[in-house]
């Protein structure tokens, strides 16, 4: 066994176990067809030691056909695993079909060679220093087998090239390795061709003494085929979220599917320009919000942006990830139910809770001498209205009667629905008195509109008093409206006047 055997054993032995380990990934595409490369290249090595360490011509033509097993496929294999690497689908169908029966073309031009002298016109081995050397004249399907094993090698070289110049960072040194082992058989191949390998002899196969290594550690310490483009195409490519990496000069490094979605100007082009001229709207939001995932209005949708800051292994930060969801339908149930809680259904008014809630705050909050009077009113009749023209009715005159009756409350005063057909309006900044002539119009405005009067009570909020004291005091006063014959407004003050005067009339009497 020659040097050069050796060599090429070792070679064909490592391959092997390149095909051995990528097969255990058969169902990623890539590493399938990966598999089958280094497989084929296996077999070219090995056939091509053993054809150098032949002794005789019978031996050599043996090897010869031997290594076509392999030669045959290399250039339809190396495509279609730089076709799956690049965009991480399968190759299309009628590809893989015609490129396989290219190759088979090409092992049964050279088996039948005899038969026809289309691949060789000529062959036959000499023996240069113990090696054992074809000397051929080439036929027109060697030329056929020549042209495009060069052509599947040159794309398939810019199709690693493109996933090396495009990608991330962490997925640009297993695309380089690959490429680099790619193009070594071929250079290799190339001095072949030119008549510059050592004693003649083919030098192709002797590159993949640099391919297998450059490929193992691709495989081994990138996991190239078993994690990396398609880890990153299912997780990444795969999620709902928009998600941009940014450097830390914010410039793009790498998005997903969805960005390209919201962000149609991002295009592999977009690798390395800042996020400012390709996204404007999430750079701005980057500028307004540090940490905070407040929810934002952009182009007719709410969005909540994370931000995940990216370090390297000596805790530098060296970028970060933005995730931006699309919240619009959360943000949406979410009004719905504070709507829910908070507004009246039927009248839209604030409800009971909230009014009540209301002035509890306003009290707590008033100063001693802020002015504030409380509004209570009823429908009068109301049972006799539902009785009459029905309940569809009722709440229709409720759905009207609240909105026009809010028209005519000043803009700071606050309307809600106290329950059934009553209801409380917070008069801030207004004295007892005006709140009286505001509940008098107001009773007036509902017999105009729609005919149905109201009783009205009106209160004056004091320093101390708390909000419960107060809504009684008004509910009183509206006991008194509704006391006086109804369709009227009554203010507590008239109350506590009558209260006064019965006690000074008392006390006349006594004496
Ligand atoms: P008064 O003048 O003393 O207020 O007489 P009234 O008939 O209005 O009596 P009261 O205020 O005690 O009764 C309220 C009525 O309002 C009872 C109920 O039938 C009616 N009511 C309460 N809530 C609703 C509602 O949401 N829709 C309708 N249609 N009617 C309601
Ligand atoms: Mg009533």
């Amino acid at each position: 066994m020659t040097p050069y055997s050796g060599l090429l054993f070792c070679t064909a032995t490592m391959l092997l176990l390149l095909a051995l380990f990528s097969s255990q990934q058969r169902h990623q595409q890539v590493a399938y067809w990966f598999g089958w490369l280094m497989l084929t290249a296996a077999i070219y090595c090995f056939g091509y030691g053993m054809e150098l360490a032949s002794s005789t011509p019978q031996q050599v033509k043996l090897w010869l056909h031997f290594q076509y097993l392999g030669v045959a496929y290399i250039p339809a294999l190396i495509l279609l695993t730089a076709i799956c690497y690049q965009n991480q689908h399968q190759a299309p169908t009628g590809l893989v079909v015609f490129l396989l029966a290219l190759g088979t073309l090409t092992l049964a031009m050279h088996w039948s060679n005899d038969s026809h002298h289309l691949f060789y016109q000529t062959q036959h081995p000499i023996w240069v220093n113990g090696l054992a050397i074809s000397q051929l004249e080439f036929g027109p399907w060697y030329y056929v087998h020549l042209i495009s094993t060069n052509l599947a090698l040159l794309i398939s070289c810019l199709l690693f090239y493109r996933v090396w110049r495009v990608s991330e960072q962490y997925y640009r040194s297993p695309a380089l390795l690959i490429l680099l082992g790619s193009l070594a058989p071929w250079c290799c191949y190339l001095l072949y061709l030119l008549g510059l390998s050592p004693d003649g002899i083919d030098s192709s196969p002797f590159g993949f003494i640099v391919s297998g290594p450059l490929f193992a550690w691709g495989l081994f310490r990138y996991r190239l085929v078993n994690l990396l483009p398609i880890a990153r195409e299912r997780v990444f490519d795969e999620l709902t979220d928009v998600v941009l990496v940014l450097d830390k000069n914010q410039r793009i490094v790498d998005f997903n599917a969805q960005a390209r979605v919201q962000f149609p100007q991002l295009s592999p082009h977009a690798i390395g320009q800042p996020l400012s001229t390709l996204a404007p709207f999430l750079f701005r939001q980057l500028s307004a919000q540090e940490k905070r995932t407040t929810p934002f209005y952009e182009q007719q949708h709410w969005f909540e942006l994370h931000r995940h800051p990216l370090q390297n292994k000596g805790q530098q930060r060296i970028g970060e990830a933005l995730v931006l969801r699309d919240v619009t339908e959360q943000q949406r149930l979410h009004q719905q139910l504070k709507l829910h809680a908070e507004v009246d259904a039927l009248t839209g008014l604030l409800n009971r809770r909230m009014i009540l809630g209301f002035l509890e705050t306003k009290l707590q909050r008033a100063a001693a001498d802020s002015t504030f009077a409380l509004l209570i009113f009823d429908i009068d009749h109301f049972k006799q209205f539902n009785d009459s023209r029905g309940h569809l009715a009722g709440d229709a005159l409720l759905a009207s009667l609240a909105p026009a009756l809010r028209l005519q409350l000043p803009g700071e005063a606050l309307f809600g629905r106290y329950g059934g057909d009553e209801f409380l309006v917070l008069l801030p900044c207004m004295t007892e008195s005006a709140a009286l002539t505001l509940a008098t119009h107001l009773n007036r405005q509902s017999q105009h509109q729609f005919a149905v009067s109201l009783s009205l009570g009106v209160a004056q909020w004091h320093a101390g008093m708390s909000d419960t004291e107060l809504l009684h005091k008004a509910d009183n006063a509206l006991y008194l409206a509704k006391q006086r014959g109804r369709a009227q407004a009554a203010a507590y003050s008239d109350i506590e006047n009558s209260a006064a005067d019965a006690s000074v009339e008392i006390a006349e009497f006594n004496q």
